[in-house]
């Protein structure tokens, strides 16, 4: 075991703060990875505050990670010491069952487990990316092809990027097809930018009048304010697919009425507390249908990092400090980031060698 710096919080309700954990020696198939830059993703938050009810403390998030490869098991094969790479939300998988055999590793019949907080099904705490370095198997290891200067807004790819790229490719976002986003954030701005890459025609619903031109330049071709029904309801009936990020409960009714006949809205927002019930009826007539979709498996979280790299895509980021980790949850609480914070980890090398 090896002693690390990170940060975390100790129950719901303490800030994050300094602390250190263990990270185990690598292991024959496992990669060891100096942690460069870590996105900060609204379920970081949820999970430190225990939203979900489901927190195991200390509590240290972060599953939107680049770092350098420093040290590799002796059966590792894909990666070498130096290598640039990203690890993503998951860091192991039953790797038996159907779901991981098709390599949809994120709805293992066992339970993924989770870069933080990781035992579904009983097991060890896990600890994610507000920390200096991380051990993960290789088969969880993604490969980033990005230019050196682009790995800080490379980072959110790997959960804002692959959870709105896994349900914008499943329903077959691209040319011919009216897409909706709802929520520009972390998620929204990477929905925009990937269903706009993909060749749909896209329509970002805010709630922030302030947000328009920011969405016109990452790729919306409308921009609607979803709390003026005027401007809603020249949309009823017209989409082929939407994608709603949203993180707070609100009236789904508002989006599935704009849904075509057999058209589908998928939650990626996954709010603390559940969101009213949808009118069957607005199902019913026109058979539209309402799912959800988690992060995406291995193979496709590397073939999103390849796309993007190919279409020059990364995320708006502001880069913050460790140290100011706790303002960024506030802001970010008030939709107030444009559009993913990122933490520079070299700030908690040299606030840890301070100390
Ligand atoms: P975020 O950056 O905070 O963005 C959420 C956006 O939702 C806000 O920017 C805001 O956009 C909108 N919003 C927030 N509160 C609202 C309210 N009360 N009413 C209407 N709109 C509101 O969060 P994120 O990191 O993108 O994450 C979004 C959600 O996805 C979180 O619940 C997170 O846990 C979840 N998530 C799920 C998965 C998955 O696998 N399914 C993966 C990652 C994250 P506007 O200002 O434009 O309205
Ligand atoms: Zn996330």
């Amino acid at each position: 075991m090896t002693q690390t710096h990170a940060y975390g919080a100790a129950s719901a309700s303490q800030p994050l703060a300094p602390l250190n954990i263990e990270r185990r020696q690598p292991g024959p198939h496992d990669v060891k990875i100096d942690i460069l830059y870590c996105g900060v993703c609204h379920s970081d938050l949820h999970t430190v505050r225990n939203e979900w009810h489901n927190t195991l403390y200390p509590s240290v998030p972060g599953h939107e990670i680049v770092g350098t490869v420093v040290a590799v098991g002796d059966r590792v094969t894909e990666f070498k010491p130096g290598d640039t790479v990203g690890v993503g939300c998951m860091v192991d998988s039953c790797q038996h069952c159907a779901s991981c055999a098709e390599g949809e590793e994120q709805y293992c019949e066992n339970g993924f487990t989770g870069t933080y907080n990781g035992p579904m099904f009983g097991g060890e705490n896990t600890w994610g990316g507000y920390s200096e370095n991380i051990v993960v198997n290789e088969k969880f290891v993604l490969r980033v092809g990005h230019d050196a200067g682009q790995l800080a807004a490379v980072a959110p790819l790997l959960c804002a990027g692959i959870t709105t790229y896994s349900p914008l490719r499943h329903w077959q976002a691209g040319p011919g097809k009216k897409v909706g986003i709802v929520g520009l954030g972390g998620l929204g701005h990477m929905g925009v930018k990937l269903a706009h890459a993909m060749g749909a025609h896209v329509v970002l619903f805010t709630t922030s009048p302030g947000k328009q031109a920011d969405a016109k330049r990452l790729g919306a071709d409308e921009v609607v304010i979803s709390k003026d029904a005027a401007q809603m309801a020249q949309h009823a009936g017209s989409f082929d697919f939407i994608l709603n990020t949203v993180a707070a409960p609100h009236d789904l009714d508002a989006f599935i009425t704009l849904l075509k006949r057999d058209a589908t809205m998928c939650l990626v927002g996954a709010p603390a507390s559940p969101h009213p019930s949808p009118n069957v009826f607005n199902l019913i007539l026109g058979r539209r249908r309402l799912t959800g979709s988690a992060i995406g498996g291995i193979r496709e979280t590397q073939e999103m990092l390849d796309f993007c790299a190919e279409h020059g895509i990364v995320s708006d980021i502001e880069m913050i400090a460790m140290k100011d980790i706790n303002e960024a949850y506030e802001r970010m609480l008030k939709g107030d980031v444009k559009y993913r914070f990122v933490i520079d980890m070299a700030t908690l090398k040299q606030e840890a060698k301070a100390a």
